[in-house]
């Protein structure tokens, strides 16, 4: 599961939702409950029972898929997860030499079970390549304010480079106080417009006892992710061009390198073919450099938490920002990275393609140290193979899916979900013909809310785009040997907003039905500690029947899974004349925010100020939409104006 969340529409910021760890360090429980798996310690040889067995139980309504659900067993499960996650596999981090040897490792997995490799063109057909570029920050990038020149790692770090990578850019800094969201305490009454250069200082408000104002419980004092992921709620609505977090001290300041290790330490990587990823920077500055952007000094910043104290509420700062320059460089070098595919030709049904998908990829080495990932994203696929063994041997003794299965393994997913982007800009298999996509990623764990409360999984956006597939979903799960459903992380206002955080979410923006299976997060979520050690095979494996039943499900009933009405695409195809008329810039007295729609070939792509271009589908003339956004544009047939519809409210927009 990937660490960040960008969400890549016009109305919604990209920020990072920075995860944190729960504060209890719980140990995997022992599996409750009996198994009645068999357990043989040979990879991939978990027995497959013939069909006959049940069939002479029912020999009238015969369930085939019983026994190869039956096949996908703890110790089969642990086979493939011992080598996976082992230290020889270096952390897999994506275009490096484990990565490699996990593609290798999955692809003649794949082949020995019988899978086809799909991918035309391929020097190696299981294996689906494209072309990145790595792009580290330089460390000679600096900070200009005031006249004096401030550099990386010394004066400041730089969290998320957004918009701001290889371009020298102007910001004018406006101070919003703590960057506190809450009912107690807002900095947002007077939060400035949207689009500005944030500086917030890090720590928190005090009462005039010295104590948090917010409470002992309060997330956000010090600098660490829990501090910054807890400011998430007052950033998005702002849409910040920028952020500058001020560190409270210079002490917590110097912590920074290990406190955001996750952060700090990951490169950032960008498709070869397109423009540098959009977006708010976010750079953590010292109080030093924090006070000169504030046109202050570390004593004023002091004076100003003091008055906060004495008032017990936000105050008027008297701060004079100054302008300044960020110059962030970035080097650039490209390498080649694969997706894993295995395809299972179904039968009357064979042109629509059911995806099992998980990631296979997870964070490599930081300090020497191997982040084995073996829950993240191990567990998920691991599973992948035992379904695919399962679903092979079912097609070889005569019971092979109706439609086609594509079994997916993507790479990527925690540098930006980049793999399954790939795969869906890139589809083997047409995903108008692609039904549903389950997808898997850590499952292996048994979470803090779950010790010692018997089988769970967490299903996330299973009733985001059809109905039908919640339904299906629920009866599977009550038909076969039912675990407990959690349907928490599958609130749309949910803090973390994890059906954002995987791959399957790059289908569901192409309006594929989705199921997301998950155990949760843990203390060891993208640690180093994330080992083979603590995986619950039982547990994990009564999860993968499940995900087995249902995609036995999907593949095999007479209509395939339909996403609701509302989602249908319409069909509706604007004439090249149309879209020409479209394109330009287009700005609204209601909101601060500049809209550029462009012709890419027959679509209309729309780019916000700072985001990423994203796609439009046609709903009729002049109609435009962004499901997943839950956003409308309907161009006025006789002038160059449209009308942006979100959330119930109308924006008008006039071309510049
Ligand atoms: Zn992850």
């Amino acid at each position: 599961m990937k660490l960040t969340t960008c969400t890549y529409y016009a109305l919604a910021a990209s920020l990072l939702t920075l995860a944190t760890a729960p504060p209890v360090l719980a140990q995997s429980a022992a599996p409750d409950g009996p198994t009645k798996v068999k357990t043989k310690h040979k990879r991939g040889q978990e027995a497959a029972p013939t069909a006959s067995v049940v069939s002479a139980a029912a020999p009238t309504l015969t369930d085939y898929s019983l026994p190869y659900a039956a096949s996908i067993t703890p110790a089969g499960l642990k086979a493939d997860l011992d080598v996976l996650a082992s230290d020889a596999y270096e952390g897999r981090e994506t275009g490096k030499k484990g990565q490699k040897m996990a593609a290798d490792y999955i692809a003649k997995a794949f082949a020995a079970d019988g899978l086809v490799g799909p991918v035309p063109g391929s020097d190696n057909p299981y294996l689906q390549h494209f072309t990145m570029n790595r792009v580290p920050i330089d460390p000679a990038s600096t900070m200009q304010v005031g006249g004096k020149t401030y550099t990386l790692g010394k004066d400041f770090y730089v969290l998320v480079p957004g918009s701001f990578a290889g371009s020298p850019l102007t910001v004018k800094p406006v101070f919003v106080g703590y960057g506190i969201k809450e009912d107690k305490y807002s900095d947002l009454a007077t939060a400035p417009a949207v689009g500005s250069d944030l500086v917030v200082l890090l720590g928190q408000p005090l009462n005039k006892a010295g104590q948090p104002l917010l409470g002992p419980a309060s997330p956000y004092g010090g600098s660490g992710l829990r501090a910054l992921g807890a400011r998430t709620a007052f950033m998005i609505p702002l849409q910040p061009h920028a952020v500058f977090l001020i560190a409270p001290t210079a002490a917590q300041f110097g912590q920074a390198p290990k406190e955001l290790a996750q952060v700090l330490g990951r490169e950032q990587l960008a498709f070869a073919d397109q423009p540098a990823p959009a977006g708010a920077c976010i750079v953590l500055v010292s109080p030093a450099l924090g006070a000169a952007l504030l046109g202050t000094t570390p004593s004023g910043l002091t004076q100003y938490e003091k008055g906060v104290a004495a008032a017990g509420k936000p105050i008027a700062s008297g701060f004079k920002p100054a302008a300044a320059s960020v110059r962030l460089k970035q080097k650039k070098e490209p390498f080649t990275t694969e997706n894993v595919l295995g395809y299972l030709e179904g039968t009357d049904k064979k042109d629509e393609v059911v995806v099992l998908s998980a990631h296979y990829d997870h964070l490599g080495i930081k300090n020497g140290v191997v982040y084995n990932g073996a829950d993240d994203d191990g567990s998920g696929t691991v599973s992948v193979l035992a379904m695919a063994r399962a679903f092979v041997q079912a097609k070889k003794d005569g019971h092979g899916p109706r439609r086609s299965i594509l079994f997916l393994a993507n790479v990527g997913e925690e540098e930006g979900l980049l793999g399954s982007q790939y795969y869906t800009d890139h589809p083997v298999f047409p995903l108008a013909n692609t039904v549903t996509d389950l997808n898997i990623d850590m499952v292996g764990r048994v979470d803090s809310l779950h010790q010692g409360k018997g089988d769970y999984v967490y299903l996330v956006g299973d009733d985001r785009l059809s109905q039908e597939l919640h339904t299906l979903s629920e009866a599977t799960n009550q038909q076969y040997n039912p675990v407990a459903l959690d349907y928490k992380y599958n609130d749309p206002n949910d803090p973390e907003h994890i059906y954002e955080r995987s791959d399957h979410y790059n289908f569901a923006k192409h309006n594929v039905p989705i199921i997301f299976y998950t155990s949760g997060l843990h203390p060891q979520y993208h640690q180093a500690t994330d080992d083979v050690e603590l995986i619950d095979f039982p547990a994990m494996a009564r999860r993968d029947q499940l995900v087995f039943h249902t995609a036995w499900a999907v593949a095999n009933r007479d209509q395939r899974i339909m996403v609701d009405e509302k989602y249908r695409s319409t069909g509706f195809a604007p004439t090249p004349a149309d879209l020409e008329r479209y394109v330009g810039t287009y700005a609204s007295a209601q909101i601060p925010l500049k809209i550029t729609f462009i012709k890419d070939g027959t679509t209309l792509k729309a780019q916000a100020t700072g985001q990423p271009a994203f796609a439009l589908e046609p709903v009729s003339q002049g109609v435009f939409k962004v499901d997943q956004a839950g956003l409308q544009v309907q161009f006025d047939p006789a002038k160059p104006a449209f009308t942006l519809k979100q959330g119930g409210k109308e924006y008008p927009f006039t071309k510049e």
